[in-house]
């Protein structure tokens, strides 16, 4: 939806194909960083009162502070605190909002693509054709359109799952959200705001075998692994409704070196799936669609040579950016949850005592995702012209 937002902003008549027969949000909780936030604004997003800002830390699970995850003063100022808790609904919706109407097609599952030369042509499992001048892939980790295009190469299980769940309550939280580790599992929360409400999100995450059944019961799950951290996230556990609560395996794929061929390309997880440990691949997605239409918009969209170039420059710019983050979220995930024993002692007393956590995931993390805000225009917010229509209208 951000890739197409993004185009229709500079002119481009869009169609997405969702295989799906309705519209929802797969999973439940999400943050975003501000580069994603401020994407959004540009497209045409209403990103007024999204979600919960939040300052975040790092903990160990006696609530000794390892890390201060930290933003500029000036980021926090513009974008209301910087990083936001939030559901993922909440944003599908606004998005959903932008789109003009009559953008999806549902129930097109996406079965063979052909580059013809000077336009591209889809098949759908529903009989449909369709002809394109360019296509985006943004269908997913399991991407039909990059194996297409590059062929099938397996999924990487990190060994690792996660048990996140969000509550409503009726006070505002304190902005403050914390990422706790004991020696092998990772039990976290933040503020959330959806739909005008205000809430938490929490997630459990340790090490898992993919072979091995899920959890029967989830609650029971999440509280177990959570005795002996403190006890604020333990309330939250225990008072989150059951139907508020999802598991994920976490998978990724490592960076490939190529993603666009021709008139065809790829953005988000169909190009880098990238481990929660970042809370940066929606928010990445987001960034590809912008660039990718501001790359699309400079060129004659008739001349195959120029619309190639411009997808090779799309990616030549995103390609370093989206690798650092998803091998760094893969590499946090094995430090956090899959280093030997003997040696867990070793690293506890480090992140404890030493700055090292602080220098890896409180200043250059961020210092490498804000670097991203330069790189967006500061332009007034795209108002796209069914909403201004709705709005003389109103
Ligand atoms: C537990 C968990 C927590 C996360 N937390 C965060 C977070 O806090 N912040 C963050 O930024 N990211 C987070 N992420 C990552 C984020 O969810 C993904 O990076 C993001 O959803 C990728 O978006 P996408 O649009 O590229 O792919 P998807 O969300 O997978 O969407 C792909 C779409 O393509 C459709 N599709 C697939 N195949 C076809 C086909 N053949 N034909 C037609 N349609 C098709 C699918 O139905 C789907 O609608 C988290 C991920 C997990 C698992």
């Amino acid at each position: 939806m951000a890739a197409a937002l993004a185009a229709i902003r500079v002119g481009f008549d869009v169609t997405i194909f969702e295989r799906a027969s309705e519209i929802r949000a797969a999973g439940n909780i999400l943050n975003l960083w501000p580069p994603p936030q401020k994407v959004l604004k540009l497209i045409g997003v209403d990103t007024r009162d999204l979600g919960a800002p939040c300052k975040v830390f790092f903990h160990n699970a006696d609530g000794r502070q390892r890390a201060e995850v930290k933003l500029t003063p000036e980021v926090e100022r513009e974008f209301g605190g910087g990083f936001i808790g939030l559901l993922r609904w909440g944003l599908y919706q606004r998005m959903l909002a932008a789109l003009p109407p009559g953008t999806i097609r549902l129930d097109h599952n996406l079965t063979a693509i052909e580059d013809l030369g000077g336009s591209v042509r889809l098949d759908f499992a529903n009989g449909e054709t369709f002809d394109a001048d360019v296509v985006i892939g943004a269908d997913g980790i399991n991407s039909a359109v990059r194996k297409s295009l590059w062929g099938d190469a397996p999924i990487r299980h990190q060994h690792l799952h996660l048990v996140g769940g969000y509550l409503f309550l009726d006070d505002a939280p304190d902005g403050i959200g914390v990422l706790s580790h004991n020696r092998t599992t990772q039990v976290s929360y933040t503020p959330i705001r959806h739909d005008g409400k205000w809430g938490y999100e929490w997630w459990v995450l340790e090490a898992c075998d993919p072979a091995d059944p899920p959890p029967a019961d989830l609650i029971g799950f999440s509280r177990e692994r959570a005795a002996g951290f403190p006890q604020k996230v333990r309330d939250l556990i225990a008072a989150t409704p059951v139907e508020h609560m999802q598991r994920w395996e976490i998978r990724d794929r490592p960076p490939i070196p190529q993603w666009s061929k021709g008139r065809i390309t790829l953005v988000g997880d169909a190009a880098h799936p990238t481990s929660p440990y970042a809370a940066y691949g929606a928010g990445m997605s987001i960034e590809d669609g912008y660039f990718l239409a501001r790359e699309l918009a400079a060129v004659d969209i008739s001349d195959d040579a120029a619309v190639s170039g411009a997808l090779q420059r799309y990616e030549d710019r995103r390609k370093p950016h989206t690798s650092r983050v998803s091998q760094e979220a893969y590499r946090t995930g094995r430090m956090f949850h899959h280093l030997p024993a003997p040696l867990r002692p070793v690293r506890d007393f480090v992140f404890d005592h030493t700055p090292f956590l602080q220098k890896m995931v409180g200043d250059e993390m961020p210092k490498h995702i804000l670097s991203q805000l330069a790189e967006i225009e500061d332009a007034d917010p795209y108002v796209p012209p069914h909403m201004k229509e709705k709005a003389s209208a109103a």
